[in-house]
């Protein structure tokens, strides 16, 4: 299994439940709420995308990704502040922690609205207070775009798509010599159900987010959605067609795409 099995430098897959997607690139569908979390190898860290529903699940994350010889998680790049994929993010405290601009922060202290809804939908009360109280503020907040450079020729481009699924959806993608591009999308593309519009979804402007989202990536990009299995460019155009359909929104695909 040599060149599935190992990173750039050699480092083993993180372990039970991660699978690869290219080399070095990888994506593990947690238990409970399904939410995808995604590892990337650099050089000298990993980046590691989401952090999944509480503090335990970042724990385990954290534990599983120090295996081997790999080393610690340097960055944490942050889709979107729902709590499945935010409340974890306190087990990382040494990484830097981005996230998307927008007009407020993405979280306020304790993020009181992303463990409220953790409650709502099952996460135990006191493990969710817990989550809340550990999670840093972010370290960096992306605009527009930003790049790390990840060594040995592969860069992970944060881009802040706006309002679609949340007030500000930031979505990765890594480019690498060796393979297609990946983009770990959060949940402005789900492939599991129907794409989740809740109070703070901007849904007249989500199909124009997926055009930037389809610019950013490319034909031959791999999609990986917030919940389900990694999809193709032709998967997200059709949810776009879908989500503009259930929005009833026009279709002018091309009028702000790229800015
Ligand atoms: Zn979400």
């Amino acid at each position: 299994m040599t060149g599935i099995d190992e990173g750039p430098a050699g480092w083993p897959a993180p372990g039970r439940g991660w699978r690869e997607i290219t080399p070095g690139v990888w994506r593990r569908r947690l238990p409970g709420w399904d939410e995808t979390v995604g590892a990337v190898a650099g050089r000298d860290g990993l980046l590691l995308v989401d952090a999944g529903p509480s503090l335990a699940a970042g724990a385990e994350l954290r534990e599983q990704l120090a295996g081997g010889s790999r080393p610690p998680v340097r960055w944490l790049a942050v889709t979107h502040p729902h709590f499945d994929h935010l409340l974890g993010a306190g087990a990382f405290p040494e990484a830097e922690l981005l996230a998307a601009a927008g007009a407020e922060p993405p979280w306020p202290a304790g993020a009181p609205a992303a463990v409220a809804d953790g409650v709502a939908l099952g996460l135990d009360r006191a493990e969710a207070a817990r989550s809340g109280a550990a999670l840093p503020a972010p370290h960096r907040l992306v605009t527009d775009a930003l790049t790390l450079d990840l060594g040995r020729g592969r860069r992970a481009t944060l881009t802040n798509l706006g309002p679609a699924h949340s007030g500000h959806d930031l979505v990765v993608k890594v480019t690498d010599p060796a393979g297609p591009p990946v983009v770990f999308c959060g949940d402005v593309v789900e492939e599991s159900g129907e794409p989740q519009a809740g109070p703070d979804a901007a849904p007249a402007r989500w199909p124009a987010a997926l055009d930037r989202l389809l610019a950013l990536g490319g034909e031959r990009a791999r999609y990986v959605p917030g919940h389900g299995a990694v999809v193709d460019a032709a998967f997200v155009r059709s949810q776009r067609a879908a989500l503009a359909r259930r929005f009833e929104v026009p279709d002018e695909p091309h009028r702000d795409a790229g800015t």
